[in-house]
């Protein structure tokens, strides 16, 4: 098999992207965040590049208000094969922030292009290195 065919951005002063913390292949700019859900601490994205996208589940959300119907998929970077989150495939009724095609990536498996360095996307820090044992 060839190899898949990865998006790159510069990463230059001007350029806010997110990365994967395993393999660094990019998968979004700054613009295409939606907003940050610190409650599961992960970022709602309007689209990415560099995933793969599986076969669609069905998933149902119960909050205080709704009973949302949803179908979704997992995706993974193109890269590694990490599993980073999800994107919606479809949603049952009106939301205002679940719209189909977003998607919803696990903050803590993302590193952040500042412009300037590489830093954790969680902490805001440069990763810690490895530790040896
Ligand atoms: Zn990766």
């Amino acid at each position: 098999m060839g190899r898949l065919f990865v998006i790159q951005y510069d990463q230059t002063p001007d350029s806010r992207i997110f990365l994967c913390t395993i393999c660094h292949t990019q998968f979004a700019l700054r613009q295409e965040v939606v907003s940050m859900v610190r409650t599961n601490e992960s970022l709602l994205l309007e689209k990415a590049v560099n995933v793969v996208v599986d076969t669609p589940e069905h998933y149902y959300l119960e909050d205080a208000f709704d009973n949302i119907e949803m179908i979704e998929a997992d995706v993974h970077c193109v890269g590694c094969n990490m599993l980073l989150g999800q994107t919606i495939i479809a949603v049952d009724s009106f939301h205002e922030r679940l719209i189909e095609g977003r998607l919803m990536l696990e903050l803590r498996k993302l590193l952040y292009w500042n412009g300037e360095q590489v830093i954790d996307a969680i902490t805001l820090l440069p990763p810690e290195p490895e530790e040896d044992d």
